[in-house]
C-alpha cells in the first residue's frame, strides 16, 4: 500500500470527469485511467571506483489516441522509495495525457526517470552519462519520433537529452534523430522560446482570464511565488501585457512592494545577493502574508501544496495562475470556488512548456527551425484555445476550471478512442 498514491489521486480525477460528462462503463473508465505500460528497469553502472551499482528507472507510457507519448525524465528519489516514484510516474504520465489533449497538441502521456538523486549523491559527470546511456539503451525500444519522445524534468537538463539522442541515433544505425526527445540545447535541435515557455504561456492565460472576468491587465497587480524559470517569466510577460508585479519569493522568503517593481531590477537585485529578500523598498512578509496579499492575480509558481483550507479562506486575489505542479490542496478547491476566484489550473498554466516542446519535435521534423516570435505566436494560438474552450465547459456544466480542463481533455481522448476502437 503506497501513502498518498498519486495514481490514486490522477484515478479519481478521471473518475470525477467521468462522473459529469455521464460515462458509467467502468470499462471505459479503466481504459482512461490506467497506463498503456509500465516499464520498469535495471540499469547496471560501472562507477569511477570500479564497483557496479544497480539502478532502477522507469517509462510510464499513460495514452497515446491522439498521438506518440510525451513527457520528462526525472532524476530523483521521492521520500517514498522507489515503488512510490512507479506510481508517481504512471499519475504525471496520466496528468501529460489531459495537458497535450487541453491544449490540443497531437501527443499523449508520457513520464518517466531514474531512482537516484544526483545532487545529494554526487554523482561525477561520467558516472552520470554512463547512468543516462544505461537508460536510454534500457528504454531505447519503446521511444523513438513517432513513439514516445521524452524530455527534461526534475534534475534532467539539454545536456542529458542530447546524451538520450545520440544513444538512441547509434543504436539504431548510426542515425540522427533529433526528433526522438526535445529540450535539447538549441545546437542540437532544440527550440528556441522553450526557456521562456511555461512563463509566457501562463501570462497568455492570465490574459484571457482577465478579459473572460473584465479585469484591465494594465491596472491589475500580481504576485508571484517564487522566482525562478516558471514564475519570472509569467511576472516578465504580465508586466509586458500592463500589469504591475507587487510580490515575490524564494526559498529564503517573501517580499511585497505595494507600488510595485520592474521584475528586471529584482532580477538584478537576486543575480547579486542570491535572494529577493532585501530588496530596496520591499516589505519582508510571511509565505501567508505573500499568498494572501491584496491582488488581483496570484501566481503560485514554485511549490505544491501551499494553497491550503487556511488560505484559501483569506485570498484576495481574483486569479489564481498555477504556474507551478499542484500547488492548490483538493480541500481549498471549494473554498476558492465559493469565494468566486477564477483558478487557471496547472495543467492548463503550465502547458506552454510542452506546447513548446511539440513545437520542438515539429520543426525536428521538418528539418526547418521558425524564428522565436513564430514558435511563441503557434504557442499562444493552442494555449489561448485551450483556455477558451476549458472556460466554455464550466460555464456550460457550472463547474471550476479544475474540472472544467479535465471534461475537456477526457472527452478530446475518449473521441479519439472511439474513432479507433481497440485492436489487437
Ligand atoms: P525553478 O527551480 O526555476 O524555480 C523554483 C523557484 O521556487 C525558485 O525561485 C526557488 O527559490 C523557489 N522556492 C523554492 N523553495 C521555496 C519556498 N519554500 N518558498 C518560496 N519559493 C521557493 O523551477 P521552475 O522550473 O520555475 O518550476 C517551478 C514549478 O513550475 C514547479 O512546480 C514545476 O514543476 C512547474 N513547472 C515548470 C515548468 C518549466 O518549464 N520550468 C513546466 C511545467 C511546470
Amino acid at each position: 500500500m503506497i501513502k498518498n498514491d498519486p495514481f490514486a489521486n490522477a484515478t479519481k480525477q478521471v473518475n470525477d470527469a467521468c462522473d459529469i460528462i455521464g460515462i458509467k462503463d467502468k470499462g471505459i473508465r479503466e481504459y482512461l485511467a490506467m497506463p498503456n505500460k509500465v516499464l520498469r528497469v535495471k540499469i547496471p553502472v560501472k562507477m569511477d571506483d570500479g564497483k557496479i551499482r544497480i539502478f532502477t528507472g522507469f517509462r510510464s507510457q499513460h495514452n497515446n489516441d491522439r498521438g506518440p507519448y510525451k513527457g520528462g525524465i526525472r532524476y530523483f528519489n521521492p521520500e517514498g522509495g522507489v515503488e512510490y516514484m512507479e506510481r508517481e510516474v504512471m499519475a504525471l504520465s496520466s496528468w501529460m495525457t489531459w495537458k497535450c489533449a487541453i491544449v490540443d497538441i497531437p501527443l499523449g502521456g508520457g513520464k518517466g526517470g531514474i531512482y537516484v538523486n544526483p545532487k545529494t549523491e554526487k554523482l561525477s559527470e561520467s558516472e552520470l552519462e554512463r547512468l543516462t546511456r544505461g537508460f536510454a539503451f534500457k528504454i531505447s525500444e519503446i521511444i523513438g519520433p513517432g513513439k514516445d519522445i521524452p524530455a527534461p524534468d526534475v534534475y534532467t537538463t539539454g545536456r542529458e537529452m542530447t546524451q538520450i539522442m545520440d544513444t538512441y541515433g547509434k543504436l539504431n544505425g548510426n542515425i540522427s534523430t533529433p526528433g526522438v526527445i526535445t529540450g535539447k540545447p538549441i545546437s542540437m535541435g532544440g527550440s528556441l522560446a522553450r526557456n521562456v515557455a511555461t512563463g509566457l504561456g501562463a501570462a497568455y492565460c492570465v490574459r484571457e482570464a482577465a478579459k473572460a472576468l473584465k479585469i484591465n491587465l494594465k491596472t491589475a497587480k500580481v504576485v508571484l511565488q517564487g522566482f525562478g524559470n516558471a514564475s519570472t517569466y509569467a511576472g516578465i510577460y504580465l508586466e509586458k501585457m500592463g500589469a504591475k508585479i507587487i510580490g515575490a519569493s524564494d526559498s529564503k522568503g517573501s517580499i511585497l512592494f505595494e507600488k510595485g517593481f520592474p521584475v528586471s531590477k529584482l532580477m538584478e537585485y537576486k543575480e547579486k545577493t542570491g535572494s529577493v529578500v532585501g530588496f530596496p523598498g520591499s516589505k519582508k512578509v510571511s509565505t501567508e502574508e505573500l499568498l494572501t496579499a491584496k491582488c488581483d492575480v496570484l501566481v503560485p509558481g514554485a511549490l505544491e501544496n501551499q494553497i491550503t483550507a487556511k488560505i484559501a479562506q483569506n485570498l484576495k486575489c481574483k486569479i489564481i495562475a498555477e504556474a507551478a505542479n499542484g500547488p492548490t490542496l483538493p480541500e481549498a478547491d471549494p473554498i476558492i470556488e465559493q469565494k468566486k476566484i477564477l483558478v487557471i489550473p496547472d495543467i492548463l498554466a503550465n502547458s506552454g512548456g510542452v506546447c513548446i516542446s511539440y513545437l520542438e519535435w515539429v520543426q525536428n521534423n521538418m528539418g526547418y527551425y521558425w524564428t522565436f516570435d513564430e514558435v511563441a505566436n503557434k504557442m499562444e494560438t493552442n494555449i489561448t484555445k485551450g483556455f477558451k474552450d476549458a472556460y466554455a465547459l464550466s460555464k456550460k456544466h457550472k463547474i471550476d476550471m479544475r474540472k472544467a480542463t479535465m471534461v475537456l481533455a477526457v472527452e478530446r481522448v475518449l473521441e479519439a478512442f472511439n474513432q479507433k476502437g481497440i485492436w489487437p
